[in-house]
């Protein structure tokens, strides 16, 4: 959006999510005024119709919704049987979310170092710090691209642990043609608003193709419900999925294609139009197709960056400042410092993305950013 006047001068909001809103509102509506009549608004056929359309998606037997991503987390670790005395390797470069999933499970995080290219787990970075307590790996799909995941899958059979993969970010992401979540004994999802596939406020999903850990997950987010309504077999917690986000859910599903479509034509015009020597785009694996949640740059003195960015009207994110290990509640956990998880957190900077971002908004961005940002070399 152009304000009047001979100056070029515009605002552009990091994120804006009134144009997917808009796209699935009417049919929104609809299924709600339904649901208002039905007055069914836990469980029932909105929330098992998204459950299979999701896990059809996905290429998984099965999908349970719950009510957010860490739950989806959480409840897998614990349905896994994890427990106080197991470690479970995390990124240090992650949303905190991931780690409190593995220390709500009673759990110790045990954290690696990222790819320096990438900033995903590797095979090298998981085996570093795996002990004989590691019961699990949690790769996270940062910004919506996947590690290369045979190797993963095959680095975590070598430990004999499990992978679950923490795919909130993920949504559509693909690796070797097949879907971020199914790769894993279970795929953990987030539909908060801002990802890709967004509720319209909060919910989560797991998918998996394990018919005992999927009838587990259905029982743990009911109250540890089995069979009928009074018969509770496991400690379970509220975690349903909602009805009315389901309805959501179901609606934008379909579009999430064309939307993830969209995201990695804005990224690759970013690619193009930003100069290499001021920021470098944190890069995809060849033989993986990301969704791109979030374009991520690098840029050196980053801060200033940021703020001179806003002042010509371009909002950015920062994801994440501070890496998990060096948060309070965390740091005990630590066992060294992480080079690279360190260094990307000083330098790491989201630029706007969403699937209805103008071109024009991007070529702003990134000239804007060109004259901004200093140059690694100089010319
Ligand atoms: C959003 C997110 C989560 C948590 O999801 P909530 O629905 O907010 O609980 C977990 N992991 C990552 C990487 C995320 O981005």
């Amino acid at each position: 959006m152009s304000l009047a006047g001979d100056v070029d001068l515009r605002v552009i909001p990091f994120l804006d999510l009134s144009g997917v809103t808009a796209e699935v509102r009417d049919e929104v509506l609809d299924g709600w005024r339904v649901l208002l009549d039905d007055s069914r608004f836990i469980g029932g056929e909105a929330v098992t119709t998204f459950e299979e359309s999701f896990a059809r998606y996905c290429g998984t037997e099965h999908a349970i919704g719950v009510a957010n991503g860490t739950d989806a987390l959480h409840l897998t670790l614990r349905a896994l049987g994890i427990a106080p005395g197991d470690e479970v390797i995390v990124p240090a470069n992650t949303f905190v979310a991931t780690v409190e999933a593995v220390v709500l499970a009673g759990a110790r995080p045990r954290f690696a170092d990222v790819d320096l290219d990438t900033l995903l787990l590797t095979p090298a970075t998981v085996q570093a710090v795996a002990t004989p307590s590691a019961r699990a790996v949690i790769p996270v799909h940062l910004y919506g691209q996947t590690p290369d995941m045979n190797a993963m899958l095959e680095c975590a059979r070598g430990l004999g642990i499990a992978l679950v993969e923490d795919a909130a970010q993920a949504q559509g992401a693909t690796w070797s043609g097949r879907k971020a979540g199914s790769f894993g004994v279970a795929g953990c999802f987030s539909f908060y608003p801002g990802k890709n596939l967004g509720a319209f406020g909060d919910a989560g999903a797991v998918v998996t193709s394990d018919p005992a850990l999927a009838e587990r997950l259905r029982s743990m987010r009911d109250h540890g419900r089995s069979e009928s309504h009074h018969k509770h077999v496991v400690l379970g917690t509220n975690s349903r999925l909602d009805a009315l986000q389901a309805l959501v859910l179901t609606a934008k599903l379909p579009r999430l294609d064309a939307w993830n479509r969209k995201r990695r034509e804005l990224m690759e015009q970013y690619r193009m139009l930003i100069d290499p020597d001021v920021a470098q785009p944190v890069a995809a694996e060849t033989g993986g197709e990301g969704i791109h949640h979030l374009a991520v740059v690098r840029v050196r003195e980053r801060d200033r960056v940021q703020h001179e960015l806003a002042s010509v009207g371009v909002a950015t994110g920062i994801h994440y400042p501070t890496p998990c290990h060096l948060m309070a509640p965390y740091a005990a956990f630590a066992d060294g410092p992480l080079p690279v998880a360190e260094s990307a957190a000083a330098e790491v900077m989201s630029l706007p993305m969403y699937p209805q971002l103008d071109p024009d908004d991007v070529r702003y961005v990134a000239h804007r950013l060109n004259e901004i940002a200093p140059r690694r070399r100089s010319a």
